[in-house]
């Protein structure tokens, strides 16, 4: 882990630099960087969800406006919900509308949903236009901001229509995650922690030491939790951008915790769930010999001093075991689960019996 700021972070595909993600605590330095992408002739437009479009819509706008041509917004109301096709069409529908060609910029403004249906809208609007993440939730910052996978819903299954396109920059405020509602940000520690699970051990216990002053949102140490959690993504992503193989290391916690997810109708934040999802994979891995139980007490540690929830109740182990039968993480009738060899190191394991899902099961549920 570094523990120097680093405010550029470049992402690299074939050896060449793509995109960089810029790391500031301010919008001051917003207007150089998108400038910086040749934008004075284009038009922008900023998609945004209705919260953010509240707090934070008018300031982007008005920077925004100084290095183009012409600035729109396409607001859509904000949810979960709304990642759909119906938000998709209402996108494109403004865009055709604004006469926006295929050299204007989208502006994804917001968390993980608004970036992702942006996303989708740019790598299919005209066949692809480009686009920009200002990513504004914990989660979206370290994690869905960046590596270029986009999507929405379709009918009840999630991430179901989607495509590949990489953003021309990620625009990283961390101040904005002052606004954000706390159990929002105690979700995004869940990938978080996560991050530090399954590549960093150093990272995992920078956060042990300085979790006072995450909480407290410090605005020097949310750069560093953001800027350890963003090297950690990137070199998953750079590995693997398409998500072949090495990438799936990031779905530690994520075949239990989509299967949690699922059956609680999604009344619980993914990253609880991917969190308690982790919790049960580590104690497969305590059984194998992989990781000591007082390792799988630091963490559980770390989940309570977060507000992560460490256990869920009304759920019984032949539902769990069968939704994880329908994940995406099945290869083949196999189910690819992700374990640690050690904390700060994760690989795929296609060995994990029936037997030792419900054991760890046991171990999470109420
Ligand atoms: P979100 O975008 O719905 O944001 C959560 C809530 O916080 C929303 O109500 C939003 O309006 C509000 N909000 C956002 N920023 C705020 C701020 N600064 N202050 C106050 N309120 C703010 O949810 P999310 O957790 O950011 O993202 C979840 C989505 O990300 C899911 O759809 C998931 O599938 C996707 N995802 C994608 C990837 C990827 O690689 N593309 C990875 C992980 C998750
Ligand atoms: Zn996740």
């Amino acid at each position: 882990m570094i523990t120097e700021h680093v405010n550029r972070i470049p992402v690299h595909l074939d050896g060449k630099t793509i995109y960089d993600i810029v790391l500031e605590d301010s919008f001051g330095a917003l207007a150089k960087e998108i400038s910086a992408l040749g934008t004075e002739k284009k038009k922008i437009c900023i998609i945004v969800d209705s919260n953010v479009a509240d707090l934070y819509l008018d300031e982007v706008t008005k920077i925004l406006s100084g290095c183009c041509r012409e600035v729109t917004s396409y607001v859509f109301p904000a949810g979960e919900e709304n990642k759909n096709l119906k938000t998709v069409q209402g996108a494109y529908e403004h865009l055709i509308l604004n006469h926006y060609d295929r050299k204007d910029l989208l502006v994804a403004l917001g968390g993980g949903v608004t970036g992702d249906l942006c996303g989708f809208v740019a790598a299919t609007y005209l066949r692809g236009v480009d686009f920009v993440q200002i990513p504004t939730t914990l989660l979206s910052q370290v994690d869905s901001g960046i590596g270029g996978k986009t999507g929405v819903d379709f009918d009840s299954y999630k991430n179901m229509v989607g495509a590949f396109h990489m953003p021309k920059l990620v625009y990283t405020n961390v101040s904005v995650l002052r606004t954000l509602p706390d159990d929002q940000f105690s979700g995004g520690m869940g990938e978080v922690i996560k991050h530090g699970l399954i590549l960093d051990k150093e990272y995992f216990d920078w956060i042990q030491t300085n979790r006072a002053k995450i909480l407290a949102k410090d605005a020097d140490t949310l750069k560093l939790l953001i800027q350890g959690s963003d090297f950690i993504k990137r070199e998953v992503v750079e590995i693997d951008p398409t998500e072949q193989n090495e990438r799936a290391t990031l779905n530690f916690g994520h075949t239990l915790g989509h299967a949690i997810e699922k059956l609680k109708n999604f009344t619980m934040l993914h990253g609880h769930c991917v969190a308690v999802g982790a919790l049960a994979a580590m104690n497969i891995c305590k059984e194998r010999g992989l990781v000591k139980q007082d390792e799988i007490d630091a963490y559980k540690a770390l989940m309570e001093y977060f507000s992560i929830p460490t256990c869920v109740s009304g759920l019984n182990t032949e539902e769990v075991i069968a939704a994880t039968k329908n994940d995406k993480k099945m290869e083949a009738g196999v189910i690819k689960f992700i374990l640690l060899d050690r904390v700060g190191h994760a690989y795929i394991d296609r060995t994990v019996t029936k037997d030792e899902m419900e054991r760890a099961l046991a171990t999470i549920f109420r």
